[in-house]
């Protein structure tokens, strides 16, 4: 008798999801030209289902955890580039703000990630002077910050705070020491939070901590017990709950294959884990806001909350959304075409300098994902509504393919509809990254597929370099 997979949970997966942060990939045109790129920011049509949102991604790091995939330069590397960066990301903003149809436009959210923004240290405050002076900017703008709790010095959150910056977030993964250390993550975190936490002193009212589920070795029981150590921090009043994607970083992938570190734990360890994650904070009564992330409503006020945009991993999530990205590897996309700056700073800092928008060419589509609200809403917490489905199916943007596994998804109990809006049903929120993969486009997943193939691969090449050498 042929043998089948074990599912988990009862759902048709006999995995966890497999998604990056790459969730808006899609295939690159073609043999395309400077001109038809530029051509196509500028007459990006905004409508008024369009919102803006400005990412900027600052790409130094003094840390090197072990699962780290985003693009950055080792302290090392950047002290020279360290002084220049605020110039040449106000330069960088104001050339595609100029070129683009959103000039004056209201701005919904600015997010500054990397790397370790903090490494900027009170030279953010030249970048914040200018984003909160644009036409667009209001006390509606909301306006967040990660930073490294171990590089974090005052006069960054004096800077930060000065600007009324909304949320702070910051990596913790876990506190259990033996898997820090395996995670080559930094020591002392209790108290680098609650030197952080002293520094804020109340004055930004989101401070959020990120935690990990499906780390090598670690139990169901340490998952809870490091929520429920982040959750009594006085001063910590959100929590981003990720799950480990060990492909998206090749040097993991390596010292897994090769036992330097302990694969992780079974598939189905890790969905237990995550649903029990996911229920501890629900059952708090904390508030969910986009993928992943969870807010003590009675440590924030309503109207903070409101502002909270929870588009950390999609930003706008609509096809009609601006979100111009600044800094190298940073992604942009409007209405219809969709690029990335170049990931070489050096390139990246000339472009910038001599007014030339910095685009890698490889990496830009003459087009963007007209169905991007369908597949993104289970990361987005107001779901997609009934009115927005029918618009999608009636317009020819979502395919019958699309429909049919939407439509399963509901059947399987992954997918409910709720107070006028499709959203993930708890089951679906432990699988969303299945969902987002399943209502994509067969081409768009296939390029996050691919794209996760290729991490994986890598992480085998690595390590057999490493033991023959
Ligand atoms: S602190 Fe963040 S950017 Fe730096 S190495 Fe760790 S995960 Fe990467």
């Amino acid at each position: 008798m042929k043998k089948t997979a074990a599912k988990l949970l009862g759902t048709r997966f006999d995995s966890m999801p497999i998604n990056t942060v790459d969730y808006w990939m899609t295939p690159s045109t073609k043999d395309i030209t400077r001109n038809q790129v530029l051509t196509a920011i500028n007459k990006a049509e905004y409508s008024d289902k369009s919102t803006v949102h400005i990412y900027i991604h600052v790409p130094f790091c003094a840390n090197e955890c072990r699962f780290c995939f985003m693009p950055r330069n080792t302290l090392a590397n950047s002290k020279h580039f360290l002084k220049d960066y605020s110039h040449l990301v106000i330069k960088q903003l104001d050339l595609l703000l100029k070129n683009s149809p959103v000039e004056n436009k209201q701005i919904t959210s600015i997010a500054i990630g990397g790397g370790s923004p903090d490494l900027l240290g009170e030279s953010i405050g030249p970048i914040l002077d200018y984003l909160t002076n644009l036409p667009g900017f209001d006390t509606n703008t909301e306006l967040t910050s990660e930073l490294a709790l171990n590089t974090t010095k005052k006069a960054f959150i004096d800077a930060l705070t000065s600007y009324g910056t909304t949320k702070i977030s910051f990596g913790v993964q876990t506190f259990i020491p033996k898997i820090r250390r395996s995670l080559r993550l930094f020591s002392k975190i209790l108290e680098h939070i609650s030197r952080v936490v002293e520094f804020v002193d109340g004055r930004i009212p989101v401070v959020a901590g990120d935690l990990l589920t499906g780390l090598p070795g670690q139990t169901i029981g340490m998952a809870l017990n490091d929520l429920e150590t982040l959750k009594t921090i006085d001063g910590v009043n959100a929590i981003s709950s990720y799950l480990l994607i060990p492909a998206a970083s090749p040097e993991l992938v390596a010292d897994m294959y090769s036992g330097v570190i302990p694969d992780c734990t079974s598939e189905l360890h890790k969905a237990y884990t995550r649903v029990n994650s996911l229920m501890s904070l629900t059952s708090d009564g904390w508030i969910r806001r986009g993928a992943s992330s969870f807010y003590n409503p009675k440590k924030i006020d309503p109207k903070v909350l409101e502002k909270i945009q929870g588009n950390e991993a999609i930003a706008g999530g609509r096809y009609e959304s601006f979100v111009l990205g600044i800094g190298p590897n940073a992604v942009s996309h409007f209405p219809g075409v969709r690029f990335e700056n170049t990931g070489d700073f050096s390139k990246w800092a000339d472009s910038v300098l001599n007014n030339v928008v910095p685009l890698d060419l490889n990496r830009t589509a003459l087009k963007h994902l007209k169905d991007f609200a369908f597949w993104a809403f289970p990361l987005r917490h107001q779901g997609l509504s009934v009115e927005e489905y029918e618009e999608l199916k009636t317009s020819g943007s979502i395919s019958s393919d699309q429909i049919k596994n939407f439509e399963d998804f509901i059947a399987e109990n992954l997918i409910e509809l709720t107070n006028g809006a499709y959203k993930p049903t708890p089951l679906g929120e432990v699988m969303s990254g299945h969902l987002v993969s399943g209502l994509k486009k067969r081409d768009e997943r296939e390029e996050v597929i691919s794209y996760i193939n290729d991490g994986l691969e890598k992480g085998k090449r690595l390590c057999e370099q490493k033991s023959t050498g």
